[in-house]
């Protein structure tokens, strides 16, 4: 058998398989490559790895034998089946030490089992988020991998070498991407970041229809708002190519492409698990639930046009002063992205704490600083707040966040009660705000809540003027 000269094999060879072995390749490293169906490692190895350092295996052993020990193989298949598949024809082949990395967008309660089962074997198993699409995967992504922690240093300088580089706090050259914890906790954090994205997304979207409805921005002028808006606090991916789509033309009509697409929005399934984590551990995710319910109600469209002749709603006003609007939309925006991040890092703790994890809270807001769809200026200050408190119980409450809120809140409610006023649906930016009023309120009225239960039901409630962990209740009507 011929010796083995592939630093890191890979398996799957789609759109993000292809490129992520490209930048392997670019960095110095020889790779091998294998795909289920046998056809596309030929297709691949003579097409666009032409004349690179890349090993073609037709079938699984052969593959494997062409990986230096300990192994490190990628799979870039598609989630579910695929991943228990890929794992069955390649896993047997596999010598004790050997490191199995999935690094697909795997449901992390798979990757917890999947790695059970194969730590029983002695194979080292990783599952990691990987994000930034196609161009991230050839560029430089950001990835987040977790699971058995002794595979980290042997698959660090590699996953390192070929994720995206930001300026860390310290103003040093840092890649986006480190350890994030045990068992599926990478691929948690991953599905977070894109419950996080759905928010992002959802926010920009009600702020362009504040300016557009409220505001009576053109496209043009939205675009130049977006545009200055990605030079100040909202310096973001999401922000740059808003900006972008206002600008593009079709073609086809030379009108505004933004104006031609149909309001109805998809979705695959990651945010909808983001919600699900929440409630399971009865956080309140709220922004990211309503961008979720918000893209179902897209979805209705057939719905929402027969509905609207039916249902009344305000005439909308423009606004008097359109350079204050537009401020005011700025911070709303802001608040409530810092809001939605507060709520997604809530969460990570609370499945950390349930799964007796302890999770990289820095290192992840690092890792989402490049490389991937949520990136932005502002992850640095969520690292900071976190070097500077590991231990922070809601990022709200960090001495900077809180200050931005307090000198964003003006604005921030401005902003909505002019959409409120005007019946323009803010389900994210709303949310948000009414979270923040919640969470700095001391003595919600859910003092009444328990008196209901209490009431119906015979519940019981604890009282302000005795110990806490006292329970009582009420013959409320007086009958037996
Ligand atoms: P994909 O369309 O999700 O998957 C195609 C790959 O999966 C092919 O190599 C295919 O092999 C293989 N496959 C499918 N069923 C299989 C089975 N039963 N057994 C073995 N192999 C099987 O490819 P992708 O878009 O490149 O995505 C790969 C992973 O990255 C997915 O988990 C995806 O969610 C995640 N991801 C994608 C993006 C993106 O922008 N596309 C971004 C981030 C993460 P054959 O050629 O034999 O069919």
């Amino acid at each position: 058998m011929a010796t083995p000269t592939a630093d890191i094999g890979l398996v799957g060879l789609a759109v993000m398989g292809e490129n992520l072995v490209l930048n392997m390749e670019s960095r110095g490293y020889t790779v091998a490559v294998y795909n289920r169906t046998a056809a596309k490692v030929d297709e691949f190895v003579n097409g666009r790895g032409k004349g690179k350092k890349f090993v073609g295996g037709k079938t699984p052993p052969e593959f494997v034998a062409s990986i230096k020990r300990p192994r490190k193989i990628v799979m870039l298949v598609k989630a579910g089946q695929a991943v228990d598949d890929t794992i069955a024809s390649v896993a047997p082949f596999l010598e004790k030490g050997d490191i199995l990395i999935d690094g697909g967008n795997t449901h992390f309660p798979d990757t917890t089992r999947r790695m059970k089962e194969l730590a029983a074997k002695g194979i080292r198993y990783v599952g990691s988020g990987v994000s930034g699409g196609e161009e991230g995967a050839l560029k430089g992504p950001s990835i987040m991998p977790g699971g058995d922690e002794t595979a980290w240093p042997e698959i660090k300088p590699i996953f390192q070498a070929i994720a995206a580089k930001v300026k860390d706090t310290d103003g040093t050259e840092a890649a986006c991407c480190d350890w994030v914890g045990p068992e599926g906790s990478g691929h948690f954090v991953k599905m977070v970041h894109n419950g996080i994205e759905y928010g992002d997304m959802q926010m920009i979207c009600e702020s362009y229809q504040l300016l557009r409805d409220v505001g009576g921005l053109s496209n043009a002028e939205v675009q130049q708002t977006f545009t200055k808006w990605n030079k100040g606090v909202l310096d973001s991916y999401l922000v740059e190519i808003t900006a972008e789509i206002f600008g593009y033309k079709d073609p086809e009509t030379g009108k505004d492409m933004v104006d031609l697409i149909l309001d109805k929005a998809g979705q695959k399934g990651t945010g909808k698990w983001t919600v699900d984590a929440a409630t399971e551990h009865g956080v309140p995710l709220t922004l990211i639930a309503e961008a979720v319910f918000a893209r179902c109600l897209s979805a209705q469209k057939d719905e929402r046009v027969a509905a609207a002749p039916l249902l009344a709603g305000p005439k909308v006003a423009k606004v008097a002063d359109k350079t204050q609007f537009i401020a005011d939309v700025e911070m709303a925006l802001y608040a409530s992205k810092v809001v939605s991040y507060a709520q997604g890092y809530a969460l990570m703790a609370a499945q950390a704490k349930a799964s007796g994890w302890t999770l990289n809270n820095g290192g992840i807001a690092l890792m989402w600083r490049g490389g991937c769809i949520i990136r932005s200026a502002f992850l640095g200050k969520i690292k900071e707040a976190f070097d500077k408190n590991p231990k922070l119980v809601n990022l709200l409450t960090d001495p900077y966040f809180a200050g931005e809120l307090g000198r964003a809140q003006h604005g921030w409610r401005r902003a909505i009660a002019a959409g409120v006023t005007g019946g323009i649906p803010l389900p994210a930016l709303g949310s948000a705000l009414s979270y923040y009023d919640g969470y700095r309120t001391a003595a919600l009225p859910a003092n009444l809540l328990q008196a209901q239960r209490d009431y119906f039901g015979a519940h019981t409630y604890e009282r302000t003027d005795k110990p806490r962990g006292q329970f009582f209740h009420t013959n409320w009507t007086g009958r037996g």
